[in-house]
């Protein structure tokens, strides 16, 4: 599914982030840039050691939640790593949503400022963080089409979902957006 917003596109697709040939995919990565389970794991370790030796270089304190930071991409076809660190959800009151909303802007503003016209995101803290999917994908979604807005680098931004219902969470949401 596609869809073309302020010049810009907005894709979804079905997939394993890591096998993305665009200029940066963005991690769903913790605070300490610790590396771990799920997609983290997956792009340190089709990735290499490069990866997680520039970040212990480069930010030794690591990130903040609601933020990102950028290396370069290791092994994978994609030149830049954006590891955003999403929010732990515990009951959406506690300030998840700007979080998560957050992460993204960080992320797009990073892809921005290195040049990529295309983006790969995951459902970021969908997974070990528990933000319920609907919810996730309707801040994602928006972020996105807002980014669009502001011209500059980035052309495409690209969902890849890990699930055929991450997929339908995302395409409900992509639904509710104004062409
Ligand atoms: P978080 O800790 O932010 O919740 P997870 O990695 O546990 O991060 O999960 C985030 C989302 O990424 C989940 O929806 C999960 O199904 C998905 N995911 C896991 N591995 C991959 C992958 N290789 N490519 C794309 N998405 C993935």
């Amino acid at each position: 599914m596609k869809k073309t917003i302020h010049g810009g596109t907005i894709e979804l697709t079905v997939g394993d982030i890591t096998l993305q040939a665009v200029d940066a995919i963005v991690n769903a990565a913790n605070s300490r840039l610790a590396g771990g389970g799920g997609v983290d794991g997956a792009i340190h370790r089709r990735g290499g050691p490069a990866i997680m030796d520039e970040t212990r270089k480069k930010y030794p304190q690591g990130c903040p939640t609601g933020s990102a930071v950028i290396s370069g991409g290791g092994k994978l076809k994609a030149g830049h790593i954006i590891h955003a660190v999403g929010p732990v959800y515990r009951d959406g009151r506690s300030g998840e949503t700007e979080k998560l909303a957050g992460a993204h802007r960080a992320s797009l503003e990073l892809a921005k400022e290195n040049g990529c016209a295309s983006v790969a995101f995951p459902a970021i803290s969908t997974g070990a963080y528990g933000y319920p999917l609907h919810e996730a994908a309707r801040v994602a979604i928006r972020e996105a089409a807002n980014f669009l807005a502001d011209p500059g680098s980035v052309q495409l931004i690209r969902f890849v979902l890990y699930s055929q219902d991450a997929y339908d969470g995302f395409a409900k949401a992509m639904e509710a957006i104004e062409p």
